[in-house]
């Protein structure tokens, strides 16, 4: 792809959504790098289901270390392959405490070293707790990178490298939540929802999901439009029956007054 389209996309991604972040809660880069660990192949929502409960009780190395395997295994349950999990987490933090200090290293061979923390959990960390221009690549990442034709790369990290050659320095800070949140709510695996995606005419991938087709997809921003289609066809329902109701009340109304009104006139000439 020639790099004024991808400077095009890039651009179309920051209009929508200047400030993009990650949808894992945390509050220190402890909690996000326990989050970012725990999520591996599983949602975020289910690992801020278990953040939720895990972080108010225990928030720092020292304190997950003073949980124990089997103590922290309850709160980590909603996400899946929690056993293994627990068992990376206990032994990420004894080497966050004994060799770090109890803090998380700014160093990518450091984090590297850590159990259940690969090239993926790094460059995030890296990237949103450091500030520096790594782009993860994760399932989304890789899926949109290839079918845009921004990235193309036989594996995560051919596609990372494509993608640090090819993104602009101006945009590299923010491309990973770009893409990632491109992903997950437009250009997702099956059916993406292109006839409402923000780069459709710059993308290169084909077939493009046609039109008739977006009621179909699982995209959450096609979710969103098929709802707010049906909310727009029951309010016009209830608008329509609303004004028959209106014109029912209306009639009877009309009729009481007419009968109210001979009445009167019959009651009239009675009296003379
Ligand atoms: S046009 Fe379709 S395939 Fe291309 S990025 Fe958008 S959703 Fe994905």
């Amino acid at each position: 792809m020639n790099p004024a389209r991808i400077r095009a996309i890039y651009r179309r991604l920051q209009e929508a959504n200047p400030e993009p972040k990650t949808e894992l809660g945390y509050s220190t880069p402890f909690e996000l790098l326990v989050a970012v660990m725990l999520s591996a192949h599983t949602t975020d929502k289910s690992v801020n289901t278990a953040t939720r409960v895990l972080f108010p009780i225990a928030n720092t190395a020292q304190k997950i270390l003073a949980l124990g395997e089997e103590g922290v295994k309850p709160y980590i349950k909603p996400v899946g392959m929690y056993n293994q999990k627990a068992k990376n987490l206990i032994e990420l933090c004894r080497r966050i405490v004994d060799l770090h200090g109890g803090e998380v290293p700014n160093d990518r061979e450091a984090l590297e070293s850590l159990p259940g923390v690969g090239r993926k959990t790094a460059n995030v960390i890296l990237n949103i707790v450091f500030g520096h221009t790594t782009i993860a690549v994760d399932t989304h990442i890789f899926r949109v990178s290839n079918r845009t034709g921004i990235a193309p790369g036989k594996d995560p990290l051919a596609v990372e490298q494509v993608l640090n050659k090819v993104t602009p320095e101006e945009f590299k800070l923010n491309a990973h939540h770009w893409l990632l949140l491109h992903g997950r709510y437009v250009c997702i695996a099956r059916l993406p929802a292109c006839p409402k995606c923000i780069i459709r005419d710059l993308c290169e991938y084909e077939p493009k999901t046609p039109d008739k087709d977006l009621a179909k997809s699982d995209a959450p921003v096609a979710r969103n439009v098929v709802r707010e289609a049906k909310d727009a066809a029951k309010a016009k329902t209830a608008g329509a029956s609303g004004a028959k109701r209106g014109s029912k009340a209306a009639g009877k109304a009309a009729r009481q007054s007419a009968r109210a009104k001979s009445a009167k006139t019959a009651a009239r000439k009675r009296a003379r």
